[in-house]
C-alpha cells in the first residue's frame, strides 16, 4: 500500500530524522503491506516546534473560520471514505462493510459535529460582574490506539482545532496508514501549516517523547491503563492537564422484565463488533438466575452465527493475549459454550467468537479487559447482587440495562458507576460525552464536553 516515508510537520512531508522504519502488517494474512518511519525524539521536537509556532495565529483565528476549515476537513474525509475504509481493512483487518460504516462513517460524522460546534460554541460567558473567556489550552500531544484508528484521531484533533489549539499526533504503530491519510485530508482542507502535525513511531520512543515534551501543554491519550497511568504521572509532575481514555469491563445488565432474546442478541453483537476490540464493549452479561440457561443458549447460538462474519484481532501479541485469557477462563472453571482457544484458520490473527457460562465475578475473565471476541455470562439472584457485580471492577467506562420499561432501566442505570449506559439498546450518540469513571479514565471526549477539554478559563472582572 501507499505510504509516506516522512513526517507531516509544518504543513509539508519532511524526511524523518532517523533511518528506522516500522512494518505495517495485514492481520488477515500476516503480509507486510507497507513501512512507515519510526519517529525519534528529534522528529517529535520538530513537530512540537511547528505546533508552537502556529499556535498564536490559530488561537486568534475567529471560531467561524476555524469551523470552515473543520468543515473542509470533514468534506475531504468524506471524499476519501472508500480509501479510508480500504486502508483500515488492510491494516486493522476489520471486514469492509464495518470499515465503511464505522471506521470511515463515524469520524466523518464527528468532524461534522465539530464544524458545527466551532461555529456555535460560546467561547465567552457572563457570571455576575465577570466575563469568562474560554481560551485554547495550547499545544496538544495526541496519542491514539489502533482499535478505532481514525475515529480516535478525529475525536481528539477536531475538538482541539475547534478550540484553537494546535496538535502533534502520534498514532498507534499498528495503524499508521490511515493517520497519514488523515494528514493528507488536513492539508487538502487548507488548515494552516503547523496547526496539525504527524509523527509516526513506537510508543515507548516517539509516544513517550511527546508525552514528556516541555512544549506540550496537554496530553490526550487513549489506550491501555498501564500506559495511561504513566502518562498521567508524567503530566502530574509537570502540572499539566491530561485526558485519559482507558480500558473497560462493562456490564450488560438484563433485568427479569426485559425482552431476553433481544437483549442477548444485541449484547453478543456489541461484544463481537470490531473483533471484540472496543473499550466500551459489554463484555459481562448479567442475567437473573431464573433465565440464566435460556440466555446462555441464546448467546451461544448468536456467537456461533457471528463466527462467519468476524475479522481477526490486530496482531499476534493481541491474539496470544486473548487466547491466554480463554485458557485462563477454562482453568478457573468457567464453561465454554461457544468458541474456545483453538485456531479457526492456519493464517491470520483470528479468534473464534467465544462465550463463557458459569463465570464468577472474581475470575480474571470477569475482571480484566480481554480486548477480543470473548463474552462472560454471570448469574445474579436479585438487583442488589446485579449492581454489586456490575460495579465490582476497577473500570467504569460503559454499560447497558434492559428492562420491560425505561423507568425501571433508568433507575438501575443511576446506580451504576460508569460513564455511559445504553437503555434498552439505545444507539451510540457521537455528540454525547464519552469517557470513564474510576480507572477507565479522566476527562470526556465528543460533543461540547469534548471541546471543553481543550479550553481553559480566564475571568475578567468589571
Ligand atoms: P498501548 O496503550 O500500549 O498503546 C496505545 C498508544 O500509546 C499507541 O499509540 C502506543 O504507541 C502508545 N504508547 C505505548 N507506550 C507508550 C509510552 N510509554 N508513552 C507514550 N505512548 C505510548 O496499547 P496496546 O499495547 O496497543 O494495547 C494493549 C491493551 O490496551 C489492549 O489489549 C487493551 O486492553 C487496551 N486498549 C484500550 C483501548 C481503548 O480504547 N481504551 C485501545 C487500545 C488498547
Amino acid at each position: 500500500m501507499k505510504a509516506h516515508d516522512g513526517m507531516y510537520i509544518g504543513g509539508a512531508w519532511r524526511p524523518a530524522a532517523g533511518q528506522d522504519t516500522i512494518p505495517v502488517v495485514n492481520p488477515v494474512d500476516e503480509q507486510v503491506i507497507a513501512h512507515v518511519p519510526a519517529g525519534t525524539p528529534e522528529d517529535v521536537d520538530a513537530a512540537v516546534g511547528a505546533a508552537r509556532a502556529a499556535l498564536p495565529g490559530w488561537a486568534a483565528t475567529p471560531p467561524a473560520e476555524r469551523a470552515e476549515r473543520i468543515a473542509a476537513l470533514r468534506d475531504a474525509l468524506a471524499a476519501r471514505k472508500d480509501e479510508i475504509a480500504g486502508t483500515v481493512t488492510a491494516e486493522l483487518g476489520s471486514p469492509l462493510p464495518f470499515s465503511q460504516a464505522v471506521h470511515a462513517g463515524l469520524p466523518i460524522a464527528v468532524a461534522g459535529s465539530y464544524a458545527e460546534l466551532a461555529a456555535s460554541y460560546a467561547f465567552e460567558e457572563k457570571i455576575g460582574n465577570s466575563t469568562v473567556l474560554l481560551e485554547p489550552v495550547g499545544v496538544v500531544g495526541a496519542i491514539t490506539p489502533w482499535n478505532y484508528p481514525l475515529h480516535q484521531i478525529v475525536a481528539k484533533v477536531a475538538p482541539a482545532l475547534a478550540a484553537g489549539c494546535t496538535v502533534v499526533l502520534k498514532p498507534a504503530e499498528d495503524t499508521p496508514l490511515v493517520a497519514q491519510l488523515f494528514a493528507e485530508a488536513v492539508h487538502e482542507a487548507g488548515v494552516p501549516a503547523g496547526v496539525f502535525n504527524l509523527v509516526t513511531g513506537l510508543g515507548p520512543v516517539a509516544g513517550q517523547a511527546l508525552a514528556e515534551h516541555a512544549g506540550v501543554d496537554l496530553v490526550s491519550f487513549t489506550g491501555s491503563t498501564a500506559v495511561g497511568r504513566q502518562i498521567g504521572a508524567t503530566a502530574g509532575a509537570a502540572v499539566k492537564p491530561v485526558a485519559l481514555e482507558l480500558g473497560g469491563k462493562s456490564a450488560n445488565v438484563i433485568l427479569p422484565s426485559a425482552d431476553l432474546a433481544k437483549a442477548v442478541n444485541v449484547g453478543v453483537a456489541n461484544v463481537m463488533a470490531n473483533s471484540g476490540q472496543t473499550c466500551s464493549a459489554w463484555t459481562r452479561m448479567l442475567v437473573h438466575a431464573d433465565r440464566y440457561e435460556e440466555a446462555v443458549e441464546l448467546a451461544a447460538a448468536a456467537a456461533a452465527k457471528y463466527g462467519e462474519r468476524i475479522g481477526p484481532v490486530v496482531n499476534a501479541k493481541q491474539r496470544d493475549r486473548v487466547r491466554g485469557y480463554i485458557e485462563k477462563g477454562v482453568a478457573e472453571g468457567a464453561r465454554v459454550v461457544a468458541g474456545g482457544a483453538g485456531t479457526p484458520y492456519d493464517k491470520g490473527y483470528f479468534i473464534t467468537p467465544t462465550v463463557f457460562a458459569d463465570v464468577r465475578a472474581d475470575m480474571a475473565i470477569a475482571q480484566e479487559e480481554i480486548f477480543g471476541p470473548v463474552l462472560s455470562i454471570l448469574p445474579y439472584a436479585d438487583e442488589d447482587e446485579a449492581l454489586a457485580i456490575a460495579n465490582g471492577t476497577v473500570y467504569g467506562l460503559a454499560g447497558a440495562v434492559w428492562a420491560g420499561d425505561e423507568e425501571e432501566a433508568v433507575a438501575f442505570a443511576r446506580r451504576m458507576d460508569t460513564g455511559q449506559v445504553d437503555i434498552n439498546g439505545g444507539r451510540f450518540n457521537p455528540q454525547a460525552p464519552f469517557g470513564g469513571y474510576k480507572q477507565s479514565g479522566v476527562g470526556r471526549e465528543l460533543g461540547p464536553h469534548g471541546l471543553g477539554e481543550y479550553l481553559q478559563t480566564k475571568s475578567l472582572q468589571f
